[in-house]
């Protein structure tokens, strides 16, 4: 089995899913068309299909022989953002727009089924395949698990894609240990006491301390963190007052936090804490802390990245692999690696010629080459995690 050409072969139909699904792109957990597209060719395939998972996931299962079980999963959801391409297959959905490249992945998934489906020679063991909805935000992959996604059967090891148009076509990231942030959205109240701007002295000015604390929260990463680990701390929003000569009876600051690992993750939530509540107290004021978690760290296996990272090698040659593929982003396939080994594969979209738009931008745009490529790698690495013969 020529993985290489009989994906090629499939290369129109992949361009012909991705743009459709481009076209008319949904909102997490309101993938009801994509779903129900995904969901007819699966059962054409011979899939065992289940709807309705998480409201609008998709989940579809190949039994072919004895062996592993291993999922794949791509994800479904589009973003509110209006499309600013100029292109055939444009958002048809105002407001709507196919701006991560779930698309492709949805794309990609149909094909790994395809090509499973048509060359069942060539493997043994069950095929579990993912539509996920919701990815940016919904919590779609914390839902499917809670609806049972990962029993009858459980999966053995777990594969994720996602194209990546930091890198060119043609390339591949796939890092050991992990690879995307886990993340946290937090909220400080911070409650002083206002009156007349002229006369500060008979007030608690909660603009000052929110000054401060902003301040302040710099010396987490630099001063509680080792350089040599990795951390974000973010204020994004500082609220307060609207007068020239009023001081304000509170402040509110939100931000995140990145993290790569669980110990790093507790010091900073500590130090974050401490800052904000400390630097409130020091100036009469009080403040509150409310946490909003998002996702884990993802964390990519050794044996199984080491797996993927030959077969790449095997297709594409070793250039093809950029070493240290990794983001402080946030991604909800985190759920399910934290629970099953696996690897959560980049595929590079980007143009060859010209800076790629980025992700979430109002003109993303993918070089379409990576859904063969994509296809490719993924069915290269389950026809490896099932094997025919396992001595
Ligand atoms: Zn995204
Ligand atoms: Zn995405």
């Amino acid at each position: 089995m020529d993985v290489l050409q009989i994906v090629q072969e499939l290369g129109d139909q992949l361009v012909a899913w991705r743009r459709d699904f481009h076209m008319h792109p949904e909102l997490g957990l309101e993938e009801h068309r994509s779903a129900g597209i995904v969901a007819e060719i699966l059962r054409g395939l011979g899939y065992r299909v289940q709807e309705g998972v998480a409201q609008t996931g998709v989940v579809a299962v190949l039994e072919n022989g004895p062996g592993p079980v291993v999922m794949s999963r791509v994800d479904m959801d589009a973003l509110p953002i209006q499309e600013a391409n100029d292109v055939p297959y444009v958002s048809q959905n105002p407001g709507r727009m196919h701006a991560c490249g779930h698309d492709a992945h949805m794309a990609i998934g149909l094909g790994v089924a395809t090509l499973m489906a048509q060359h069942r020679d060539a493997w043994s063991g069950t095929l579990k395949l993912i539509f996920q909805p919701g990815e940016e935000g919904a919590d779609g992959a914390a839902l499917m698990i809670k609806d049972g996604v990962l029993e009858d059967p459980r999966p053995d090891v777990a594969l994720a894609v996602h194209v990546w148009n930091k890198n060119p076509v043609g390339t591949f990231g796939a890092t050991a240990g992990p690879v995307m942030a886990g993340a946290e959205f937090w909220e400080a109240t911070i409650t002083g006491k206002g009156g007349h701007g002229a006369m500060p002295e008979q007030t608690v000015d909660p603009v000052v301390v929110a000054a401060l604390t902003v301040n302040a929260l710099q010396t987490v990463i630099s001063r509680n963190v080792s350089a040599l680990d990795t951390a974000v701390v973010t204020v994004g929003a500082l609220l307060s007052g609207d007068a020239f000569n009023v001081v304000p009876d509170s402040a509110t600051l939100r931000g995140t936090i990145r993290t790569y690992s669980l110990e790093t993750r507790d010091t900073v939530l500590r130090r974050v804490r401490e800052i904000i509540e400390g630097t409130a107290q020091m100036m009469g004021a009080e403040a509150t802390l409310d946490l909003y978690p998002l996702t884990p760290a993802l964390v990519n296996d050794a044996k199984i990245t080491a797996l993927v990272r030959d077969v790449v090698a095997d297709l594409f040659g070793a250039d093809a692999l950029k070493e240290d593929v990794r983001t402080m982003g946030s991604e909800d396939a985190a759920f399910f690696l934290q629970e099953i080994p696996g690897c959560f594969i980049f595929v590079g979209s980007g143009y060859t010629d010209r800076e790629a738009p980025a992700h979430h931008n109002a003109h993303f745009d993918i070089d379409e080459r990576a859904l063969v490529n994509g296809v490719a790698v993924v069915v290269e690495s389950l026809r490896r995690l099932m094997p025919i013969d396992r001595g």
